[in-house]
């Protein structure tokens, strides 16, 4: 019982810290347009590489954070250079995927930076990749990895700590949650929704959202893994969402940018 009444209380408090975010101060300045972006992370390569006709045929340039970049046979590097000269964006999303705060106990924050992240850089470039971007396995980060990440790279992707309890959006609506909506004053990390189909985001909760985005000129990033037909597994996201998640896009001018896009936005405003 006395567990319980813990529980509350502490879901309360988290509840209460969560609203606090709400609020933020205004921003002078305005994107020049209403957005959205998506991103995929971890290394479904070959379903990627497969979806690249799907993107083209709708307009849209993913980001792809590749984990595990130096493990990966010729086959799927090649495959990550042919998206990348095809335009689409790669990123860095660490080299064993491993969870940081455990990490941290036992290393310093420069060993992630040079075990886990700068290896990558390196067998990236080696094959023609430039990588611009990197997203925090698991959204975990701190501070002082942003502050060294960034040493690097231009932005860092991170996720909204809005999907990360089950009961926030008892209490908060989606299209409340200030840290998705990015705007040049957002700086260079940049909170994701997640849009697998366990996040159980319907095609109406991302209508709410792009209808701020278009009041605001906002831009929303999503994020997603495994791009399939039917979703079996978590972290997956099948086709017919994306497409009328893009669909909607284009009814309501949101327009498909790029990371790069938002990238340009925050050097002209915020640095
Ligand atoms: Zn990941």
């Amino acid at each position: 019982m006395r567990i319980l009444f813990l529980m509350v209380v502490i879901s309360i408090i988290i509840i209460l810290l969560l609203n606090s975010f709400e609020t933020r101060v205004d921003c002078p300045a305005k994107n020049p347009f209403p957005g959205f972006v998506i991103t995929f992370d971890d290394a479904f390569i070959d379903e990627w590489f497969n979806s690249v006709d799907f993107f083209n045929d709708n307009n849209i340039t993913p980001t792809f954070f590749i984990s595990g970049f130096s493990y990966l046979d010729s086959t799927k590097k090649n495959k990550i250079k042919r998206l990348s000269d095809l335009g689409f964006e790669i990123g860095v999303h660490s080299l064993n995927h491993l969870d940081y705060f455990d990490y941290i106990k036992e290393h310093s924050v420069d060993n992630f930076y040079t075990d886990e992240i700068y290896p990558e850089i390196v067998s990236m470039e080696k094959y023609g990749i430039n990588p611009r971007y990197f997203s925090f396995p698991y959204g975990f980060n701190d501070s002082e990895l942003d502050t060294l990440s960034l040493k690097k790279f231009s932005l860092l992707r991170d996720i909204t700590e809005y999907q990360r309890h089950f009961y926030t959006r008892l209490f908060t609506d989606l299209d409340r949650n200030d840290e998705i909506f990015f705007t040049p004053c957002t700086g260079r990390v940049i909170k994701a929704l997640g849009v697998d189909k366990n996040f159980n985001l319907k095609i109406n909760d991302i209508k709410e959202c792009f209808v701020r985005a278009k009041k605001n000129n906002e831009i929303i990033v999503f994020y997603a893994h495994k791009p399939v037909n039917h979703a079996k597994n978590d972290y997956e996201i099948e086709y017919k969402y994306m497409s009328e998640l893009f669909t909607l896009a284009k009814e309501m001018g949101i327009r498909a940018c790029k990371l790069s896009d938002l990238d340009s936005i925050s050097l002209k405003y915020s640095r």
